[in-house]
């Protein structure tokens, strides 16, 4: 396939390409396809990086570390990093375009939440290194004259940075925003579905002053290519990594290989507990999001919802009838809630799960299939928002991530039941609590086992928070000083007075 646009693909061909030493480049592996998740219809194509290029987009960044990146001091380097924030503003609408046509998620979405915060990323890193203090420790010695000890930070050094697809360029500039303002050098490889923002992000950075080498992209696929390639690349100090959990074993394995770091972001099987004492407006608003938005693909989205027995039929009826007025469409349509899921492959995988609850009995309560869409959207990948109820807790249903638009109720009739429910899982990535009682929800928040916990609300984020998950969540903790600590080494140096 040539790089060159074919009379069906969309307009946009730099956006696809890598971005290496601060230039767009083709790869020497065979370009794939770019499709749009709406209609199927080809978007354009991306170039493949091989091994060759991986290795250049790794010395480019090993050069860079040294290199100007070095001598720029901290108030330089924070200048640079809004720039970039401003660079993503002033282009606000060639990010949005390029992310909407990549995910077909509702461009009203896109708007308050991706762009926005690609830009906030480098903003908040660059008021962490800003004041971030050092620690300083004074210390008696045997003679009596004492001693001090400080803590110095370093950057780590190059840092992989693997990303999925379901929310490109947030997630993306999550990882780059404190790598950069901690003085690293990056190598991103983006989700192969989802090329486009990251390489876009190229011509901002060349246009902030950002140094050749300090931010590269690389395309391509997972094992046997780009990803793999990147991963145990020995020129590489620490991977940063979001997706699913059997990918992280697998970069983990890789990671292992010269003892190198890792903080990895991972997959999710969320529960939401509502309690009899909830605002039941607030909960079936904020379940309606957090089961739904963004078509059930975040990691934080609820797919198990635990209900009190008294509220358990109103508040399955009232999601039931939030679900049903969901308007599936194309991402343009100021109406549009739902888009499409990611790929075809991805909806197959959902649809999986849909047959599969209806084989184990469950009873559907809204959805379980395919939506008849009209031409040109009958070429997407779409499924309807479903609910079920009265799955066992052991079906696959309820244990697995599904990553789509569907969650299970069940009812509970006890605190303490909904808390061991809620923690029946191998992950540990989020919960919700919906109660109006302060001291239940206080006393609830410290027993759930998740990374992260809201308290009559969903997808609220103050980014000096630490961010990840337990178990097959993930390790380690990302925002503010937390992610400082991943992104530099510390040293302690011990003065004798
Ligand atoms: P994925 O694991 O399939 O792919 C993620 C990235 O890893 C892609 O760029 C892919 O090419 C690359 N990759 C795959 N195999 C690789 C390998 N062996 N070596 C190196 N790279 C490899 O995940 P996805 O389907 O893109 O994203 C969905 C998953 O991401 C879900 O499980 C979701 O829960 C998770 N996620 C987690 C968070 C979080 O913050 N915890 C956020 C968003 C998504």
């Amino acid at each position: 396939m040539s790089l060159a646009q074919t009379e069906e693909a969309a307009p946009g061909p730099r956006d696809r390409l890598n971005f290496i030493a601060g230039e767009f480049v083709a790869g020497s592996g065979e370009p794939f396809e770019n499709r749009s998740p709406v209609d199927g219809r080809l978007l354009g194509v991306v170039a493949h990086a091989g091994e060759d290029d991986v290795e250049r987009a790794v010395s480019a960044a090993r050069d860079a570390l040294s290199g100007d990146w070095a001598g720029l001091t901290i108030d330089q380097r924070v200048e640079i990093l809004h720039n970039i924030a401003d660079g993503i503003t002033a282009r606000f609408d060639a990010f949005l375009d390029a992310e909407v046509a990549d995910t077909g998620k509702p461009r009203s979405l896109a708007s308050h939440i991706d762009i926005p915060r690609g830009a906030a990323n480098f903003r908040i890193f660059a008021d962490v290194i800003k004041n971030a203090g050092s620690e300083f420790f004074t210390m008696a010695t045997p003679d009596g004259s004492g001693a001090i000890n400080y803590a110095l930070r370093s950057p780590k050094g190059v840092i992989g940075v693997i990303c999925p697809w379901n929310l490109p360029l947030l997630l993306m500039t999550w990882k780059v925003g404190p790598a950069l303002a901690a003085g690293n050098t990056v190598v991103v490889k983006p989700s192969e579905e989802t090329p486009s923002t990251a390489t876009l992000l190229g011509e901002v950075m060349n246009a902030a002053g950002v140094p050749k080498g300090v931010y590269n992209v690389v395309h391509g696929f997972g094992p046997g290519s780009t990803g793999e390639f990147l991963t145990r690349h020995p020129g590489i100090d620490a991977i940063t990594f979001t997706g699913e959990t059997v990918t992280g074993e697998a970069i983990m394995r890789e990671a292992a290989r010269g003892v190198r770091d890792i903080s990895f972001e991972l997959g999710g099987k969320n529960a939401a507990l509502v309690f009899a004492d909830c605002d039941m407006d607030k909960a079936v608003e904020g379940t309606l999001r957090s089961a739904f938005a963004n078509c059930g693909q975040v990691c934080l989205g609820t797919e198990r919802l635990y209900v009190e027995r008294p509220v358990f039929d109103e508040f399955t009826a009232r999601l039931k009838a939030g679900a049903q007025a969901l308007k599936l469409g194309a991402p343009e349509h100021a109406d549009t809630g739902m888009g499409p899921l990611i790929s075809a492959v991805h909806r197959d995988k959902v649809l999986g799960y849909y047959e599969r609850a209806a084989r184990e009995g469950a009873r559907t309560v809204t959805g379980g299939g395919v939506p008849e869409m009209a031409p040109p959207l009958n070429g997407g990948f779409w499924v309807e928002p479903t609910i079920w109820t009265g799955l066992p807790e052991t079906s696959p249903v309820i244990r697995e991530e599904i990553f789509g638009p569907c969650c299970h109720i069940a009812p509970f009739d006890t605190e303490d039941e909904a808390v061991a429910l809620a923690n029946d899982t191998d992950y540990g990535l989020a919960g919700v609590v919906w109660t109006e009682n302060l001291t239940r929800a206080h006393r609830v928040a410290p027993k759930l086992r998740a990374g992260i916990i809201w308290i009559n609300c969903w997808f609220l984020r103050d980014l000096r928070t630490p961010f990840g998950g337990m178990g097959k969540s993930g390790i380690g903790r990302e925002g503010g000083l937390h992610s400082l600590e991943f992104y530099t080494e510390t040293s302690n140096v011990c003065v004798k007075l």
